[in-house]
């Protein structure tokens, strides 16, 4: 979602003339844009923050502003904190980032975090937004109602919000022209698309709707809450050939007390009802999931079921957390917060014990022939190109003979499993023998 609210004001400032600057010490104007769902990111920017508003004080003068998440929850209090600072942009903003630097230009020091009042502006993207190459986001709804106890998102997104499908479709069609492949369908809970507003869409026909927009390969969206993932989803998914058969569905903890105390609607049997019917209609299904431990009152039993739950499932990938209190959430004055060792002992034998699990899917894939679509070249080895598989597993292959292949879906025989990737070859396939076929046929 940031990365896309990140995409969205290149556009705009590219539209006010600006252009990107190689190093931030010639920049004309910063914007640090922000997370606050977990402690340590917000303190992160923040102290960037701080150091970027010293360094204006003595050396360079860029104008100065923070968007995003944290933007949001402090507003102007960032202000009164920061001298440096020109302006905060709240998270239902981005698309006034035009009008606030006009302000700022004229002298101003501006704080806008109003929830936005007109759902079109929330979603609004401008037609100079660079488009990142094969695969792109887009945004289907905004906020969240959930509330789930340790969680700060529908405070600083806001409710929920479903974009109109007819300005999803027109986005996705622009996109395709771009010459995107691939889309991935953005929300904090993307099977409520459309519960509380009059479209006749649910989640299921919207993706229906995006699986018919030409020159669109693959489709992938995240996060699907468990609660309601509905059947009807699961039967699009493997019904939909464009429709790629991953999944992330956070479980956050395996022990039905701590589930109940975090709000989540659902119980370790369900979540587990809902495994079965995954892989029962997509074998191959790529599963990933959030997990968070030292959730105020997990005691050592409830952790162990987070253990047991990660073991039975087997997921291709999970994203573990150390909880962290968030202000104004329930969950922040629960009385029993688990000391801060023992969430790190916790967090470090998940982590082992997830990892250990990815890498032996991942081996297991050795020797298959993958689809996978060819997006660039990998980030930490220039000799490689990077893609996925239909499951969302990332594969590297030579960069040498296949650059031409680019954005394409090609074959590739995997060779090695590694953490968190694979490394596989072109895959061609053996021309087929026609002279044996005919062969066998007329000794028969
Ligand atoms: N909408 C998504 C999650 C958004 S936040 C969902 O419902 O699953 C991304 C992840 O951050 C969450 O899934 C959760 O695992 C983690 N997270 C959120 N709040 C947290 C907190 N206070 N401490 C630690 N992890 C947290
Ligand atoms: Fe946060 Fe996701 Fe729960 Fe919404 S559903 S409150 S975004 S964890």
């Amino acid at each position: 979602m940031n990365v896309l609210d990140s995409e969205r004001m290149e556009g705009i400032l590219l539209e006010q003339g600006y252009s990107p600057s190689s190093s931030p010490e010639q920049a004309d104007l910063i914007i640090i844009n922000t997370c606050t769902v977990r402690q340590k990111p917000e303190r992160k920017a923040l102290s960037l923050l701080g150091r970027l508003c010293q360094s204006k004080a003595s050396s360079f003068k860029p104008i100065l502003g923070i968007c995003g998440c944290v933007a949001q929850q402090y507003g102007s209090q960032l202000l009164k904190r920061f001298s440096g600072l020109n302006f905060v942009l709240g998270t239902n903003q981005v698309y006034r980032l035009g009008e606030v630097l006009e302000r700022v230009e004229s002298g101003e020091r501006v704080a806008l975090t109003d929830w936005a009042e007109e759902r079109d502006g929330l979603f609004q993207t401008s037609k100079l937004r660079p488009v990142p190459g094969v695969s792109a986001f887009v945004t289907i709804m905004e906020g969240c109602d959930n509330f789930c106890a340790y969680c700060i998102v529908p405070y600083v997104r806001g409710r929920e919000r479903s974009r109109k499908p007819e300005d999803i479709i027109s986005e996705i069609n622009w996109l395709a022209e771009k010459g995107v492949k691939e889309v991935i369908l953005l929300g904090q809970n993307v099977n409520s698309y459309g519960k509380k507003d009059n479209f006749g869409l649910d989640f299921p026909g919207l993706l229906k709707m995006v699986a018919g927009v030409e020159g669109i390969r693959r489709i992938r969206f995240v996060t699907s809450h468990p609660k309601d993932l509905s059947d009807r989803l699961i039967e699009v998914m493997a019904s939909e050939e464009k429709i790629c058969e991953q999944i992330h569905l956070p479980l956050q903890a395996g022990s039905n007390r701590v589930l109940e105390l975090m709000g989540r609607g659902y119980t370790q049997k369900q979540y587990l009802e809902l495994v079965k019917k995954l892989r029962r209609a997509m074998p191959e299904i790529g599963i990933s999931t959030d997990l968070i431990v030292g959730f105020p009152g997990e005691r050592e039993e409830d952790f162990e079921q987070t253990l047991e739950m990660v073991k039975e499932i087997e997921f291709d990938e999970a994203f573990t957390f150390k909880y962290t209190p968030r202000p104004g959430t329930r969950a922040s004055k629960y009385p029993e917060q688990v000391p801060e060792l023992v969430k790190k002992e916790r967090l470090y034998r998940l982590e082992e014990l997830a990892e250990r699990i990815s890498e032996e899917k991942n081996q297991k894939q050795v020797g298959k022939v993958k689809e996978i679509l060819l997006e660039g070249v990998s980030k930490n080895n220039p000799e490689r190109l990077t893609g996925r598989s239909r499951e969302g597993r990332l594969v590297h292959i030579p960069r040498q003979g296949a650059e031409s292949l680019l954005g394409e879906i090609i074959s590739v025989k995997i060779e090695k499993g590694l953490k968190h990737s694979l490394l596989g070859e072109l895959f061609q396939p053996k021309p087929q023998n026609l002279w044996q076929g005919e062969e066998q046929c007329l000794s028969r």
